[in-house]
């Protein structure tokens, strides 16, 4: 994915050209990125060494669809670094409900990302009990899954059959090193992909490397 898309820019600063997005609240920095300004516009670079959405568009992704005024359900939130990224592409009509169960996480997630975008509503509860995220209404476009967890693959699709829309898109981070360190990696990624095609039409599958050690991503659609 070369151009511009208008979701995310490729912006050349000290003689390196740098993925970015446009900040959504000039002058605030989340995780001490680089802030770039051109035309009167700030940007916020965006690192693939912090963030595995931004390491799978350095990594060839080939469909992108988080655009103004996308809605997305995002499991395992952290403390926001790639949250904040999407706030600034889905934009002020656009909205995140962030989960994270880990309350330190969230407190840092409170502070750097929800307090100052409003796009952004933090939950936080445990993935594993989606009936309980009081705060979401209606269904997402996207649900996206970085929750590190053994069982992540099946609490993503109760995720989705709750809340994602039909045709809607499932980005899911396999750390395959969290499934099973005895199976080669590329092993437990065909096995995840397996249990996700009984649901959804798959995309891609992008190895994260050299950005992200033993990380994949799949893309996948959701049948109709
Ligand atoms: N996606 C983040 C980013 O790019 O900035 C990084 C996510 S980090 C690898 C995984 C996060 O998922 C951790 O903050 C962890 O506390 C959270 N997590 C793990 N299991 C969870 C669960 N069952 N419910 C909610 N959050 C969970």
């Amino acid at each position: 994915m070369e151009e511009d898309n208008q979701s995310f820019f490729w912006i050349k600063s000290e003689g390196v050209r740098k993925l970015a997005t446009k900040n959504l609240v000039p002058g605030n920095q989340v995780y001490k990125e680089k802030l770039i300004v051109k035309k009167g516009i700030e940007y916020r670079a965006w690192d693939p060494f912090r963030s595995k959405l931004a390491a799978a568009i350095m990594n060839e992704l080939e469909r992108f669809p988080f655009e103004n005024k996308t809605k997305v359900l995002y499991l395992g939130a952290s403390t926001g670094t790639t949250v904040s990224h999407i706030s600034d592409i889905v934009g002020p009509s656009g909205i995140i409900f962030g989960v994270e169960h880990a309350s330190r996480v969230a407190r840092d997630f409170l502070d750097r990302v929800a307090a100052h975008r409003s796009n952004v509503i933090p939950i936080l509860q445990d993935a594993r009990n989606p009936k309980e995220y009081f705060s979401v209404f209606g269904k997402v476009d996207i649900v996206y899954v970085d929750i590190a967890q053994p069982d992540q693959t099946k609490i993503a699709i109760d995720n989705c059959e709750r809340f994602l829309k039909r045709g809607g898109y499932f980005f899911l981070v396999i750390k395959t090193r969290s499934i099973d360190v005895t199976k080669s990696p590329k092993k437990i990624i065909e096995e995840e992909i397996e249990k996700i095609r009984t649901k959804f039409d798959v995309l891609q599958s992008i190895d994260l490397h050299p950005y992200d050690k033993d990380h994949a991503m799949v893309i996948a659609k959701y049948r109709n």
